[in-house]
């Protein structure tokens, strides 16, 4: 092995400090969570390695909360944090890593679209010295040709438009070091691509493939209407070119009305005042109208999300928590 590979990891041995925390959110996951504490504990406990479970409970309307109470209870290695409210997946997520202690963190989806059985493997890469190693599905399969096809475009259009590439067909799901994690979380902006962000603090990264099994239990959270809100996020927070691509086109059309001014002028001028024109009158009218207002548009979207960034709010509010020290859910 060559001297940069050869980084291996130092075992700490404070109590306090388990190897390993797996940060889980959950949006109204009742029916999947008696599944996921069977087959996640009884993984991680042959594994072998001291681990903490972090759930999320992000405003859940259903009794996700009293069943995470009591498994608390069961085991004091699953940790609790309540949301006051529903805040969405991504800051969900946010606030597991922000109270994560372990050397290193998996995030991972409470319906268990994420097989545990990856961790092995994560951990391996790991102490080969990769300080991120996520994981990429191998076949879509569990999802429909319609979300398949889009998901395909909006890795296509994102990493045209932005600076740091997002790797296709992964999600949240992966390890990160401790290191890695506290660079994350000092990223506070209110638009959490959470993809965005892990790609754009970098480190050393290795991948593991894997088939994505469709849900265990319960329904999807995310229609289509919420995930073109996703795909808006993630292109508006990682790049400015559609901007850009707005002054392009008021420039292009501007110049179209220089050119179709001077060849009415020079047809005046030789052929005298000629009366008909309201068709070409209206296109004109109409087009350039339309053009203002998409480019108002984009401008918009871009305001409003600075607008959102300057109020400077905290990401989430809790509720309550179990088994974590009040003084580390630091949310602003
Ligand atoms: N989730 C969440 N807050 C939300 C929506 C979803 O914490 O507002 C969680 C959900 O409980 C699950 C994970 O995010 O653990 C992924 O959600 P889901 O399986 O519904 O998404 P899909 O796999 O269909 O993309
Ligand atoms: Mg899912």
């Amino acid at each position: 092995m060559n001297k940069l590979t050869s980084t291996h990891r130092p075992v700490i041995h404070d109590q306090s400090v388990p190897t390993l925390s797996i940060v889980v959110p959950m949006f109204n996951e009742e029916d999947v969570l008696p599944i996921l504490f069977e087959r996640l504990g009884t993984y991680l406990d042959d594994l072998g390695e001291s681990y903490e479970i972090i759930c999320v409970n992000d405003g859940s309307t259903d009794r996700t909360a009293d069943l995470l109470n009591d498994a608390h209870q069961r085991d004091n290695r699953i940790k609790v944090l309540n949301f006051s409210r529903n805040f969405g997946k991504e800051i969900a997520l946010t606030a597991g890593l922000d109270v994560a202690k372990g050397q290193a963190v998996v995030p991972i989806d409470a319906d268990l679209q994420d097989p545990p059985e990856l961790i092995e493997a994560f951990l391996e890469k790991w102490r080969e010295g990769f300080d991120v190693v996520y994981a990429v599905r191998r076949q879509r399969d569990s999802d429909t040709a319609m979300k398949r096809w889009s998901a395909a475009k909006f890795y296509q259009v994102i990493n045209r438009l932005s600076g740091v590439p997002i790797p296709a067909n992964t999600g949240d799901y992966r390890l990160m070091d401790q290191r890695v994690v506290r660079a994350i979380v000092q990223l506070r902006e209110q638009n959490r691509f959470m993809k965005g962000l892990f790609a754009w603090v970098g480190f050393r990264h290795a991948h593991v493939a894997y088939d994505r099994p469709k849900r265990a239990a319960g329904e999807t959270k995310f229609n289509y209407w919420r995930l073109w809100n996703f795909a808006l996020d993630g292109i508006t927070g990682f790049s400015t070119v559609p901007l850009r691509i707005a002054g392009y086109i008021g420039i292009l059309t501007a110049l179209a009305a220089i050119v179709y001014g001077l060849f009415l002028m020079l047809r005046t001028m030789i052929h005298g005042v000629d009366v008909p024109g309201y068709a070409s009158l209206m296109v004109a009218v109409l087009l350039i109208g339309g053009l203002q207002l998409v480019v108002l548009g984009v401008i918009g979207e871009y305001l409003g999300r600075l607008y959102e960034e300057s109020r400077n709010r905290p990401l989430y509010i809790v509720e309550s928590s179990h088994g974590i020290e009040p003084d580390e859910d630091a949310n602003t």
